[in-house]
């Protein structure tokens, strides 16, 4: 990193921190300062009795001076707690915002780049890293070192100059003494480089461990993943792994350890060595007569402890400065771009709800694959149709409705409605337009009304309604706590554990609730036997009265109701009609109808 990055990620770090709660950020820097100038109190006021004594100064001002040590450092202890409690309590605050912005940006990121593997990879270094320390806690951190050194300096400097105005030293011993703390300072700061960078590799090289032994964890709380360690005595193989990596974690770990500590060494020599020649050169002075008993001690503290805030500052500064290339990375997710949310332009609310959607030579291609998931589709339906996508597992129909949803954007081609690139719409906008069921839907685990609106206000007529049109209204009947009552049981123990066709069912009813011009079921029912599915489907062909509906199927005796088929074959579209003209055509469809009809007969015929 060059100086000008590193300004420049010092700059935002500090402007977003203080953004984010100036009170916490002000308890901690008066926290700190406290902390530092108590030290000094007994150090100065002990001198100045013992030099009392040694003058022989009444007992009243002798007694005021040990009052005075005790008064005020009881005084500063308590301003550092009081200062302490804020800090704490404001901290959780800050690190809450944090947490929030982590959400915030998942939650608006495009899908695309959210299971990027790159991203994710991103995510969990900054989460291991944030856990290690760096990032937002360690500008904290960073910014309490440094101010506890400053003030440190400032008190001790204050308090040993006059050490070096002693006319009973020498020029030689007192540059001898000042050559010596700037020759400490440098070798202990120099120890503590190395030292910081064994450990920063060694947290760099914890990456990849840290992030599998969080899937491990992850694996042992999970409720799905249970059924299978069960299943097949699972646990012995997985805790097997997972220690494997412990243990090679803690080797690391220990390697580092032992090197770094071999680095603080020659600081400790340094300073061994600096001590000898201050008391050599405090006791030389005293025996000259230049300095008071009170002051030898004095003196003493407060050089070492000049000595010791100038490390801290160097060290804290430079810690900073290490923290500044986990800031950029850091960073670099948050700036990840969204390009989905560019669009302006409104939707039409159209009252007679004419939409036309259009595929315009459409061509898409998955991160990482060698092939186009779509290649050269052109499609066009109206508001109204009833659109069939068909074809075999992986043809390309799941990646048609996450591009006509804008999950993805086409890699070639265009997608219009009425007329106008979907990317020029306003995102949010454009996907009020839709309801989608996926094949993968996801109910939430809250109470069954507002999971069947997305929302914490919703209309409990028109949920119930949508629940009877999908299905579920007998179910509803005997739902514990109806629609206030929760769906499982993550928020709440009375939560219902549904079964798959019952999830299904909401699933559908949260579509419906929606009231969207286009509905898309993406095989929201393959849990179902062929029969029930097509059940399904032909009541929602009348549920869903005028609206616009495309189902995916790869039963295509679901879907020889609708208007229009589009017959998908490797990411092409190679058919499209309605049932008996494509039948009646010779093509794919004929093909997969009669392998389809071969094996129901079959298994009629076993039965
Ligand atoms: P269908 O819905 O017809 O079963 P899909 O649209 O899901 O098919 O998949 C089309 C192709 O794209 C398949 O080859 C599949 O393996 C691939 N694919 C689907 N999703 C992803 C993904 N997230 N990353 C990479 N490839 C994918």
């Amino acid at each position: 990193m060059t100086f000008r990055e590193h300004m420049k990620i010092a700059r935002r770090a500090w402007k977003t921190t203080l953004g984010w709660d100036r009170g916490y950020v002000l308890a901690l820097l008066g926290a700190a300062v406290f902390s530092s100038v108590t030290p000094f109190v007994p150090v100065y006021f002990s001198a100045r009795l013992v030099d009392g004594l040694f003058a022989g100064e009444g007992i009243g001002t002798l007694f005021t001076y040990a009052g005075l040590t005790v008064g005020l450092v009881f005084l500063f202890k308590l301003l550092e707690t009081r200062l302490t409690t804020l800090k704490e309590a404001a901290s959780t605050k800050a690190y809450q915002r944090e947490g929030w912005s982590y959400a915030d940006k998942s939650m608006e990121m495009d899908l695309l780049t959210l299971e990027d593997p790159g991203t994710v990879r991103l995510r969990e270094r900054i989460r291991m890293e944030t856990q290690t320390g760096y990032n937002r806690y360690y500008l904290f951190r960073c910014m309490e070192g440094i101010v506890k050194s400053v003030t440190r300096i400032v008190s001790a400097a204050a308090m040993s100059a006059s050490f070096f105005a002693l006319g009973s030293l020498s020029v030689w011993i007192r540059l001898g003494l000042a050559a010596g703390i700037l020759a400490t300072v440098a070798v202990s700061v120099f120890s503590q480089m190395k030292e910081e960078r064994i450990m920063e590799e060694f947290d760099a090289s914890c990456v990849d461990v840290n992030a599998l032994s969080f899937a491990f964890y992850r694996y042992s709380t999970d409720y799905a993943a249970g059924k299978d360690i069960r299943m097949y005595c699972m646990g012995p193989f997985l805790c097997g792994k997972d220690r494997e990596l412990g243990r090679s974690f803690f080797r690391k770990n220990k390697k580092a350890t032992n090197r770094a500590a071999l680095w603080t060494l020659p600081g400790s020599f340094a300073e061994g060595l600096l001590r000898i020649g201050l008391y050599a050169a405090l006791l030389a002075s005293a025996f000259a007569g230049g300095v008071s008993a009170g002051s030898i001690a004095k003196y003493a503290a407060c050089i070492l402890l000049l000595l010791n805030g100038t490390e801290e500052l160097v060290k804290s500064l430079q810690k900073e400065w290490i923290n500044h290339e986990y800031l950029a990375r850091y960073f670099s997710w948050f700036d990840l771009p969204n390009r989905m949310r560019k669009g302006s332009l409104t939707v039409e609310k159209r009252d007679d709800c004419d939409y036309e959607i259009e595929f315009r030579n459409v061509s898409f291609r998955y991160p990482g694959a060698e092939e186009d998931a779509l290649k050269d589709v052109s499609l066009t339906f109206k508001i109204g149709e009833k659109l069939a996508l068909v074809g075999e597992n992986g043809s390309g129909k799941t990646t048609f409705i996450k591009l006509l949803t804008r999950l993805y954007d086409p890699r070639e081609g265009e997608i219009l409605l009425n007329g106008v690139d979907i990317r020029k719409y306003d995102y949010e906008e454009y996907l009020g337009v839709f309801s989608v069921v996926f094949q993968d839907f996801k109910l939430f685990p809250f109470r069954l009304g507002e999971v069947v609106a997305a929302a914490r206000e919703y209309d409990e007529e028109r949920v119930r309604e949508s629940l009877r049109k999908a299905n579920f209204g007998e179910r509803l009947g005997d739902f514990p706590g109806g629609l206030g009552g929760y769906l499982y049981k993550s928020f709440d123990e009375s939560g219902v554990e549904i079964s798959g066709g019952e999830a299904q069912k909401i699933a559908l009813a949260r579509a419906l609730y929606k009231d969207a011009p286009f509905i898309l079921l993406d095989e929201p029912t393959a849990a179902l036997d062929p029969e029930s599915e097509y059940e399904v489907y032909s009541n929602f062909n009348a549920i869903s009265g005028d609206k616009t509906t495309v189902y995916i199927s790869h039963r295509l005796a679901s879907c020889r109701f609708c208007d229009k088929i589009a017959v998908f074959d490797h990411g092409r579209i190679v058919e499209v009609g309605d049932h008996r003209t494509l039948l009646e055509k010779g093509g794919k469809y004929q093909t997969l109808w009669n392998a389809q009809a071969q094996y129901y007969r079959e298994n009629a015929g076993e039965a």
